[in-house]
C-alpha cells in the first residue's frame, strides 16, 4: 500500500509542479526541444506512475534470498495472505482495473489517432496525385492556389506541398527558410511526438495536464522547427518569411494533419525570432536532460526500491513472515 500510494502521490505532485516547471515564456521557449521532452517524460511517467500504483496494489511488494524456490514460495504465500481477507482483494481488484484501464485506454486512443492521420493522409495523397505538380528540384509538390501556404504531410511517403502563391509571395531565401522548417518536422517525426500527446489527451480529458501537454507540445514543435530553419537561413529571414506565408494565407487550406508554416501562433513566433538567440547554455541543457530521465525512472525505481535496498536480494511480488513486506 506504501508503494502504491507513493506513485499516486509522486503522479500528483508531477501533475500540479509540472506545468508550472514548463511554463511558456520561460526556459521552454529557449530550449524547445527539451521543453518537448520534458512534456512528453512529465505526461508518460505521470501515466506510468498510475499505473505501476495499481500493480502495486494488486501484487504488494517484497524482498527474499536470491534462492528461487524461496521465491516463488514467497510469491505464492503473499498474495494468499493479501487475499484473505475481503479488503485485500478489494485492494487488489481495483488496483488490476485502474491499470488495465490506463493501459487499455491509451493503446485504443493512441491506436485510433495513428489510423485517422493515416487515413486522413492517404485521402489528401490522393488530392495531391491528382491536382499537385511534382518540382524534384526543390523536392516538393505545388498545388495551383492564389492562397499562400506550405505545410508538410509526414509519414512514410512524406511530402512538402508549396502553393503558386506562396512561390510568388517568397523569395528564394525565404523559400529555403520554409522547406528547412519543413524538413525539421519531418525528419524529428514530430507527427508521432504530437499524435502521442494528443492521445493521452483524449484518453483521459478530465487530466489537464494531457490537454495542456498536447497544446504546449504542438506549440514547441514549431519553435523547435524555426530554430531549426534559423540555423540554416537566420532568424530574421524565417521571421520574414513566415510573415509573408501568413500574410497571404488563410491556413485553411493545409489538411489537419499537416505542419503548416504560418499557422496559429505565427505572430508570437516571429516576435520570438527578432531577437538575437539566446540559448539555455551547455551545463543548464544536461541538467535539464538528466532530470527528465531521472523523472522517468524514479517510478520504477520506487517499485524497485526494497530490492535495491536489500543487498544480494531479489525483487518479487508476495509477503511472508520471514521476509519484509509493503502492506
Ligand atoms: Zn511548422
Amino acid at each position: 500500500m506504501i508503494v502504491a500510494l507513493s506513485l499516486l502521490g509522486y503522479a500528483l505532485m508531477l501533475g500540479l509542479a509540472g506545468p508550472r516547471l514548463l511554463r511558456p515564456d520561460s526556459w521552454a521557449d529557449r530550449a524547445p526541444r527539451l521543453a518537448i521532452a520534458a512534456w512528453q517524460a512529465l505526461s508518460v511517467t505521470i501515466l506510468v506512475s498510475v499505473a505501476l500504483a495499481g500493480l502495486a496494489l494488486t501484487f504488494p511488494t517484497v524482498t527474499v534470498s536470491g534462492d528461487l524456490a524461496q521465491l516463488l514460495r514467497s510469491c505464492v504465500m503473499a498474495i494468499q495472505e493479501q487475499y484473505a481477507s475481503p479488503g485485500g482483494v478489494a485492494a487488489g481488484a481495483a488496483g488490476a482495473v485502474l491499470a488495465l484501464a490506463i493501459l487499455g485506454r491509451t493503446v485504443g486512443c493512441l491506436a485510433a489517432g495513428l489510423a485517422r492521420m493515416a487515413h486522413e493522409r492517404a485521402h489528401h495523397h490522393r488530392i495531391l496525385d491528382m491536382v499537385g505538380k511534382a518540382d524534384p528540384g526543390r523536392g516538393v509538390v505545388v498545388l495551383d492556389s492564389n492562397e499562400s501556404a506550405v505545410y508538410c504531410l509526414p509519414g512514410r511517403r512524406r511530402r512538402t506541398v508549396v502553393t503558386t502563391g506562396a512561390l510568388l509571395a517568397l523569395d528564394d531565401v525565404q523559400l529555403d527558410a520554409v522547406l528547412a522548417h519543413e524538413h525539421a518536422h519531418l525528419a524529428e517525426r514530430h507527427d508521432l511526438i504530437l499524435g502521442l500527446a494528443r492521445a493521452l489527451a483524449s484518453a483521459f480529458p478530465a487530466v489537464g495536464v494531457f490537454r495542456l501537454a498536447a497544446d504546449e507540445t504542438a506549440r514547441l514543435i514549431e519553435l523547435r522547427a524555426d530554430d531549426a530553419a534559423a540555423a540554416r537561413s537566420g532568424r530574421l529571414t524565417v521571421a520574414g518569411a513566415l510573415l509573408a506565408v501568413a500574410a497571404g494565407g488563410t491556413g485553411n487550406l493545409a489538411p489537419s494533419v499537416a505542419f503548416a508554416a504560418g499557422g496559429s501562433g505565427t505572430a508570437s513566433r516571429v516576435r520570438r525570432l527578432i531577437p538575437p538567440q539566446n540559448p539555455l547554455g551547455r551545463t543548464r541543457t544536461a541538467l535539464g536532460s538528466f532530470a527528465v530521465a531521472a523523472l522517468l525512472a524514479l517510478p520504477v525505481l520506487v517499485l524497485g526500491g526494497p530490492a535495491a535496498a536489500a543487498a544480494g536480494h531479489n525483487f518479487c511480488p508476495g509477503a511472508t513472515a520471514s521476509v519484509s513486506t509493503s502492506p
